[in-house]
Protein backbone atom coordinates (compact mmCIF):
# COMPACT_ATOMS: atom_id res chain seq x y z
CA UNK A 1 0.00 0.00 0.00
CA UNK A 2 1.39 3.25 -0.69
CA UNK A 3 0.13 5.26 2.94
CA UNK A 4 -2.03 8.94 1.53
CA UNK A 5 0.53 9.65 4.82
CA UNK A 6 3.47 9.06 6.60
CA UNK A 7 5.40 10.75 9.27
CA UNK A 8 9.03 10.78 8.62
CA UNK A 9 11.18 10.15 11.80
CA UNK A 10 15.11 10.05 11.73
CA UNK A 11 17.30 8.91 14.17
CA UNK A 12 17.87 12.83 14.72
CA UNK A 13 14.50 13.14 16.19
CA UNK A 14 15.07 10.58 18.49
CA UNK A 15 18.07 11.55 19.53
CA UNK A 16 16.63 15.11 20.37
CA UNK A 17 13.86 13.59 22.71
CA UNK A 18 16.56 11.34 24.61
CA UNK A 19 18.50 14.69 25.09
CA UNK A 20 15.20 16.04 26.31
CA UNK A 21 14.39 13.38 28.36
CA UNK A 22 18.12 13.00 30.06
CA UNK A 23 17.53 16.59 30.51
CA UNK A 24 14.82 16.43 33.16
CA UNK A 25 13.06 19.49 31.87
CA UNK A 26 9.99 18.16 29.83
CA UNK A 27 7.49 21.02 29.56
CA UNK A 28 7.95 24.43 27.97
CA UNK A 29 11.99 25.16 28.42
CA UNK A 30 14.65 26.28 25.95
CA UNK A 31 13.57 23.66 23.30
CA UNK A 32 10.64 25.72 22.75
CA UNK A 33 12.68 29.10 22.61
CA UNK A 34 15.07 27.58 19.51
CA UNK A 35 11.87 26.25 17.95
CA UNK A 36 10.03 29.70 18.57
CA UNK A 37 13.27 31.64 16.89
CA UNK A 38 14.26 29.50 14.11
CA UNK A 39 10.38 29.41 13.13
CA UNK A 40 10.81 33.08 13.05
CA UNK A 41 13.67 33.30 10.85
CA UNK A 42 12.05 31.00 8.44
CA UNK A 43 9.01 32.98 8.39
CA UNK A 44 10.47 36.23 8.04
CA UNK A 45 8.39 37.38 11.00
CA UNK A 46 9.39 39.23 14.45
CA UNK A 47 7.69 36.56 16.50
CA UNK A 48 7.08 32.98 17.21
CA UNK A 49 4.72 31.36 19.77
CA UNK A 50 5.02 27.98 19.89
CA UNK A 51 1.78 26.33 21.01
CA UNK A 52 0.37 22.66 21.72
CA UNK A 53 -1.69 22.33 18.30
CA UNK A 54 -2.45 24.61 15.31
CA UNK A 55 -6.55 24.77 16.77
CA UNK A 56 -4.38 26.39 19.41
CA UNK A 57 -2.99 28.39 17.46
CA UNK A 58 -5.53 29.52 15.24
CA UNK A 59 -8.11 29.93 19.07
CA UNK A 60 -4.70 32.52 20.01
CA UNK A 61 -4.78 34.35 17.02
CA UNK A 62 -8.66 35.30 17.18
CA UNK A 63 -8.27 36.01 21.32
CA UNK A 64 -5.27 37.99 21.10
CA UNK A 65 -7.00 40.19 18.26
CA UNK A 66 -9.15 40.63 20.40
CA UNK A 67 -12.14 39.03 18.99
CA UNK A 68 -15.00 38.50 21.05
CA UNK A 69 -19.16 37.70 21.12
CA UNK A 70 -20.79 40.30 18.75
CA UNK A 71 -18.14 40.16 16.17
CA UNK A 72 -18.17 38.67 12.85
CA UNK A 73 -15.09 36.51 11.43
CA UNK A 74 -15.54 35.50 7.46
CA UNK A 75 -14.07 32.43 6.42
CA UNK A 76 -14.04 29.34 4.45
CA UNK A 77 -16.17 26.72 4.35
CA UNK A 78 -14.07 24.05 2.04
CA UNK A 79 -11.59 23.47 5.13
CA UNK A 80 -10.90 21.33 7.64
CA UNK A 81 -13.31 22.81 10.85
CA UNK A 82 -10.10 23.55 12.84
CA UNK A 83 -10.24 26.42 10.82
CA UNK A 84 -13.88 27.68 12.10
CA UNK A 85 -13.98 26.28 15.31
CA UNK A 86 -12.39 28.87 17.56
CA UNK A 87 -14.57 31.19 16.17
CA UNK A 88 -17.30 29.72 18.26
CA UNK A 89 -14.58 29.53 21.40
CA UNK A 90 -14.41 33.07 21.01
CA UNK A 91 -18.55 33.36 21.00
CA UNK A 92 -18.24 35.14 17.52
CA UNK A 93 -20.48 34.84 14.77
CA UNK A 94 -19.30 32.64 11.41
CA UNK A 95 -19.91 34.10 8.31
CA UNK A 96 -18.74 31.97 5.26
CA UNK A 97 -17.66 33.49 1.88
CA UNK A 98 -16.88 30.49 -0.81
CA UNK A 99 -13.90 29.05 -2.42
CA UNK A 100 -12.20 29.76 -6.17
CA UNK A 101 -13.05 26.43 -7.64
CA UNK A 102 -9.53 25.88 -9.50
CA UNK A 103 -7.35 26.75 -6.03
CA UNK A 104 -10.20 26.28 -3.58
CA UNK A 105 -9.18 29.18 -1.10
CA UNK A 106 -11.54 31.18 -0.70
CA UNK A 107 -12.61 33.93 -3.45
CA UNK A 108 -11.88 37.83 -2.42
CA UNK A 109 -15.13 38.73 -4.97
CA UNK A 110 -17.16 36.70 -2.30
CA UNK A 111 -15.15 38.03 0.95
CA UNK A 112 -16.25 41.94 0.18
CA UNK A 113 -19.67 40.79 -0.70
CA UNK A 114 -19.82 39.50 3.44
CA UNK A 115 -18.35 42.54 4.90
CA UNK A 116 -20.67 44.44 7.59
CA UNK A 117 -20.02 46.94 10.16
CA UNK A 118 -19.09 43.40 12.70
CA UNK A 119 -16.73 41.95 10.12
CA UNK A 120 -13.58 42.25 12.68
CA UNK A 121 -11.47 39.32 10.85
CA UNK A 122 -11.26 37.39 7.29
CA UNK A 123 -9.12 33.39 8.46
CA UNK A 124 -7.59 32.80 5.50
CA UNK A 125 -6.71 29.68 4.48
CA UNK A 126 -3.34 28.28 2.47
CA UNK A 127 -5.22 24.75 1.52
CA UNK A 128 -2.94 22.01 0.28
CA UNK A 129 0.11 24.25 0.70
CA UNK A 130 -0.92 26.95 -1.97
CA UNK A 131 -1.20 30.18 -0.79
CA UNK A 132 -3.82 32.31 -0.75
CA UNK A 133 -4.69 35.24 -3.29
CA UNK A 134 -2.76 38.20 -0.29
CA UNK A 135 -2.15 40.96 -2.95
CA UNK A 136 -6.72 41.13 -3.35
CA UNK A 137 -7.33 40.03 0.17
CA UNK A 138 -5.01 42.48 2.18
CA UNK A 139 -6.33 44.91 -0.38
CA UNK A 140 -9.92 44.25 1.11
CA UNK A 141 -8.53 44.57 4.65
CA UNK A 142 -6.95 47.51 4.50
CA UNK A 143 -10.26 48.87 2.61
CA UNK A 144 -12.14 47.92 5.67
CA UNK A 145 -9.72 47.83 8.67
CA UNK A 146 -9.89 44.08 9.37
CA UNK A 147 -7.28 41.97 10.55
CA UNK A 148 -6.08 38.88 8.65
CA UNK A 149 -5.40 35.18 9.83
CA UNK A 150 -3.69 33.33 7.78
CA UNK A 151 -4.33 29.71 8.42
CA UNK A 152 -1.26 28.74 7.33
CA UNK A 153 -1.42 24.88 9.11
CA UNK A 154 -0.73 23.46 5.58
CA UNK A 155 1.30 25.29 4.41
CA UNK A 156 4.36 25.82 6.11
CA UNK A 157 7.45 27.03 3.78
CA UNK A 158 4.95 28.02 0.97
CA UNK A 159 5.42 31.41 -0.68
CA UNK A 160 3.41 34.03 -2.41
CA UNK A 161 5.26 36.41 -4.60
CA UNK A 162 8.86 35.47 -2.67
CA UNK A 163 7.52 36.26 0.70
CA UNK A 164 7.28 33.21 3.10
CA UNK A 165 3.89 32.00 4.86
CA UNK A 166 3.44 32.90 8.30
CA UNK A 167 4.03 36.99 7.14
CA UNK A 168 0.65 37.74 5.91
CA UNK A 169 -1.87 39.06 7.64
CA UNK A 170 -1.38 40.20 10.96
CA UNK A 171 -0.99 37.14 12.83
CA UNK A 172 -0.29 33.28 11.08
CA UNK A 173 -1.01 30.10 12.39
CA UNK A 174 0.49 26.90 11.61
CA UNK A 175 0.31 22.74 12.66
CA UNK A 176 2.96 20.63 13.46
CA UNK A 177 0.02 17.46 13.76
CA UNK A 178 1.58 14.46 12.78
CA UNK A 179 0.31 14.07 8.84
CA UNK A 180 1.67 17.70 8.05
CA UNK A 181 4.63 18.83 6.58
CA UNK A 182 6.63 19.61 8.99
CA UNK A 183 5.56 17.70 12.27
CA UNK A 184 6.11 16.81 16.35
CA UNK A 185 2.76 14.59 16.73
CA UNK A 186 0.66 17.17 18.29
CA UNK A 187 1.72 20.60 18.28
CA UNK A 188 1.33 24.48 16.42
CA UNK A 189 2.65 27.91 16.41
CA UNK A 190 1.73 31.64 15.79
CA UNK A 191 3.78 33.77 13.52
CA UNK A 192 3.38 37.86 13.75
CA UNK A 193 5.24 41.17 14.02
CA UNK A 194 2.76 42.69 16.01
CA UNK A 195 4.52 43.07 19.78
CA UNK A 196 0.80 43.13 21.21
CA UNK A 197 -0.50 40.51 20.00
CA UNK A 198 2.89 38.32 20.62
CA UNK A 199 2.38 39.28 23.98
CA UNK A 200 -1.03 38.42 24.59
CA UNK A 201 -0.23 35.26 22.53
CA UNK A 202 2.30 34.01 25.76
CA UNK A 203 -0.43 34.97 28.13
CA UNK A 204 -3.29 33.26 26.78
CA UNK A 205 -1.14 29.77 26.53
CA UNK A 206 -0.46 29.99 30.14
CA UNK A 207 -3.49 30.20 32.00
CA UNK A 208 -3.71 33.96 31.18
CA UNK A 209 -0.42 34.73 33.21
CA UNK A 210 2.50 37.40 31.73
CA UNK A 211 5.64 34.85 31.95
CA UNK A 212 7.37 37.55 34.61
CA UNK A 213 4.70 37.79 37.25
CA UNK A 214 3.25 34.03 37.93
CA UNK A 215 -0.07 33.35 40.14
CA UNK A 216 -1.98 36.87 38.60
CA UNK A 217 -4.26 35.33 35.63
CA UNK A 218 -4.51 38.46 33.97
CA UNK A 219 -7.55 37.48 31.58
CA UNK A 220 -9.12 34.11 31.06
CA UNK A 221 -6.16 32.13 29.36
CA UNK A 222 -5.66 28.10 28.12
CA UNK A 223 -3.14 25.45 29.19
CA UNK A 224 -1.51 25.57 25.13
CA UNK A 225 2.17 25.23 26.07
CA UNK A 226 4.06 22.98 23.66
CA UNK A 227 6.64 20.54 25.78
CA UNK A 228 10.33 20.77 24.85
CA UNK A 229 9.88 16.80 24.24
CA UNK A 230 8.17 17.57 21.07
CA UNK A 231 9.69 21.31 20.18
CA UNK A 232 12.94 18.83 20.11
CA UNK A 233 11.17 16.83 17.33
CA UNK A 234 10.19 20.01 15.48
CA UNK A 235 13.54 21.84 15.94
CA UNK A 236 15.09 18.34 14.13
CA UNK A 237 11.85 18.74 11.37
CA UNK A 238 12.55 22.16 10.72
CA UNK A 239 16.12 22.16 9.53
CA UNK A 240 14.78 19.44 6.98
CA UNK A 241 11.98 21.65 5.88
CA UNK A 242 13.59 22.46 2.46
CA UNK A 243 14.11 18.97 1.37
CA UNK A 244 11.18 17.91 2.67
CA UNK A 245 9.23 20.80 0.43
CA UNK A 246 11.55 19.74 -2.83
CA UNK A 247 10.31 16.03 -2.45
CA UNK A 248 6.46 17.43 -2.52
CA UNK A 249 7.08 19.86 -4.85
CA UNK A 250 9.22 17.18 -6.93
CA UNK A 251 6.56 14.17 -6.71
CA UNK A 252 3.88 16.93 -7.31
CA UNK A 253 5.21 17.44 -10.96
CA UNK A 254 5.54 13.92 -11.87
CA UNK A 255 2.09 13.28 -11.12
CA UNK A 256 0.56 16.22 -12.90
CA UNK A 257 2.92 15.24 -15.88
CA UNK A 258 1.85 11.92 -15.86
CA UNK A 259 -2.07 12.72 -15.12
CA UNK A 260 -2.73 16.25 -16.91
CA UNK A 261 -3.75 14.54 -20.34
CA UNK A 262 -6.28 12.33 -18.83
CA UNK A 263 -9.48 13.07 -19.71
CA UNK A 264 -12.00 14.02 -17.04
CA UNK A 265 -8.75 14.10 -14.19
CA UNK A 266 -8.13 18.04 -13.50
CA UNK A 267 -4.63 18.12 -11.94
CA UNK A 268 -3.78 21.32 -9.18
CA UNK A 269 -3.63 24.40 -10.70
CA UNK A 270 -0.91 26.36 -9.75
CA UNK A 271 -1.21 30.26 -9.55
CA UNK A 272 1.75 31.70 -10.93
CA UNK A 273 4.00 33.60 -8.48
CA UNK A 274 3.13 31.04 -5.79
CA UNK A 275 4.96 28.71 -4.40
CA UNK A 276 2.44 25.04 -3.41
CA UNK A 277 4.31 23.42 -1.07
CA UNK A 278 1.56 20.18 -1.89
CA UNK A 279 0.77 19.23 1.71
CA UNK A 280 -2.20 17.11 -0.33
CA UNK A 281 -1.84 16.88 -4.14
CA UNK A 282 -5.65 17.00 -5.01
CA UNK A 283 -7.53 16.32 -7.98
CA UNK A 284 -11.05 16.99 -9.21
CA UNK A 285 -12.67 14.13 -11.01
CA UNK A 286 -15.47 15.09 -13.67
CA UNK A 287 -16.03 13.33 -16.70
CA UNK A 288 -13.50 10.70 -15.98
CA UNK A 289 -14.69 6.72 -16.90
CA UNK A 290 -15.44 6.41 -13.05
CA UNK A 291 -17.00 8.64 -11.19
CA UNK A 292 -14.86 9.98 -7.63
CA UNK A 293 -16.17 7.45 -5.53
CA UNK A 294 -15.95 4.43 -7.79
CA UNK A 295 -12.19 5.83 -8.83
CA UNK A 296 -11.28 5.71 -4.68
CA UNK A 297 -12.48 2.05 -4.40
CA UNK A 298 -10.37 0.91 -7.50
CA UNK A 299 -7.13 3.06 -6.32
CA UNK A 300 -7.37 1.23 -3.03
CA UNK A 301 -7.86 -2.29 -4.74
CA UNK A 302 -4.48 -1.14 -6.44
CA UNK A 303 -2.90 -0.46 -3.13
CA UNK A 304 -2.94 3.50 -3.80
CA UNK A 305 -4.02 5.12 -0.73
CA UNK A 306 -6.55 8.31 -1.29
CA UNK A 307 -8.57 10.61 0.66
CA UNK A 308 -11.22 12.79 0.49
CA UNK A 309 -10.19 16.60 1.85
CA UNK A 310 -12.96 17.49 3.13
CA UNK A 311 -16.26 15.83 2.40
CA UNK A 312 -18.74 18.10 3.71
CA UNK A 313 -18.30 21.80 3.86
CA UNK A 314 -18.42 23.83 6.98
CA UNK A 315 -21.72 25.45 6.41
CA UNK A 316 -23.56 21.57 6.68
CA UNK A 317 -21.55 20.45 9.78
CA UNK A 318 -24.19 20.13 12.38
CA UNK A 319 -21.63 22.42 15.01
CA UNK A 320 -22.17 25.21 12.65
CA UNK A 321 -25.67 24.90 12.18
CA UNK A 322 -26.34 27.95 14.65
CA UNK A 323 -24.70 29.93 11.74
CA UNK A 324 -27.94 29.12 9.54
CA UNK A 325 -26.46 28.24 6.53
CA UNK A 326 -28.47 25.47 4.03
CA UNK A 327 -27.93 23.71 1.15
CA UNK A 328 -26.92 25.40 -2.27
CA UNK A 329 -25.61 28.83 -0.03
CA UNK A 330 -21.87 27.63 -1.13
CA UNK A 331 -22.10 25.92 -4.61
CA UNK A 332 -18.53 25.97 -5.48
CA UNK A 333 -17.47 24.49 -2.21
CA UNK A 334 -20.56 21.91 -2.00
CA UNK A 335 -19.51 20.86 -5.94
CA UNK A 336 -15.87 20.21 -4.79
CA UNK A 337 -16.59 18.20 -2.21
CA UNK A 338 -18.12 15.88 -4.78
CA UNK A 339 -15.41 15.76 -7.14
CA UNK A 340 -12.05 15.98 -5.10
CA UNK A 341 -9.65 13.14 -4.34
CA UNK A 342 -5.87 13.60 -3.01
CA UNK A 343 -3.43 11.29 -3.73
CA UNK A 344 0.12 10.30 -2.16
CA UNK A 345 2.40 12.99 -2.47
CA UNK A 346 4.70 12.84 1.15
CA UNK A 347 8.72 12.84 0.46
CA UNK A 348 8.46 8.84 1.28
CA UNK A 349 6.48 8.71 -2.12
CA UNK A 350 9.08 7.45 -4.68
CA UNK A 351 9.68 7.29 -8.44
CA UNK A 352 8.63 3.87 -9.04
CA UNK A 353 5.72 5.16 -6.30
CA UNK A 354 4.63 7.62 -8.69
CA UNK A 355 5.19 5.13 -11.98
CA UNK A 356 2.43 2.77 -10.19
CA UNK A 357 -0.11 5.46 -9.30
CA UNK A 358 -0.34 6.63 -13.36
CA UNK A 359 -0.15 3.32 -14.48
CA UNK A 360 -3.46 2.67 -12.48
CA UNK A 361 -4.61 5.84 -13.85
CA UNK A 362 -4.06 4.46 -17.58
CA UNK A 363 -5.23 1.21 -16.72
CA UNK A 364 -8.64 2.50 -15.67
C1 LIG B 1 -4.43 20.60 10.65
C2 LIG B 1 -5.22 21.83 10.44
C3 LIG B 1 -5.73 22.59 11.50
C4 LIG B 1 -5.64 22.16 12.93
O1 LIG B 1 -4.40 21.81 13.37
P1 LIG B 1 -4.26 20.76 14.60
O2 LIG B 1 -2.80 20.80 14.88
O3 LIG B 1 -4.75 19.44 14.11
O4 LIG B 1 -5.08 21.29 15.71
C5 LIG B 1 -6.37 23.78 11.20
N1 LIG B 1 -6.56 24.18 9.93
C6 LIG B 1 -6.13 23.46 8.90
C7 LIG B 1 -6.34 23.99 7.51
C8 LIG B 1 -5.45 22.26 9.10
O5 LIG B 1 -5.04 21.54 8.05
Amino acid sequence: MIPIAKPIIGEEEKKAVLEVLNSGVLAQGAKVKELEEKFAQLCGTKYAIAVNSGTAAIHTALYALGIKEGDEVITTPFTFAATATPILMQHAKIVFADVKPDTFNIDPEEVKKKITKMTKAIIVVDLFGQPADYDELQKIADEHGLAIVEDACQAVNAEFKGKKTGSFGKVAAFSFYATKNMMCGEGGILTTNDETIYEKAKMFRHHGQSEKVRYVHQDLGYNYRLTDLQAAIAVEQLKKIDAFTNKRMENATLLTDGLKTMHGIIVPSIKSGVKHVFHQYTIKVDGFKFNRDRLMEYLTSKGIGNAIFYPKPLHLQPVFKKAGYKESDFPVAERLVKQVVSLPVHPSVSREDIKTIIRAFKEA
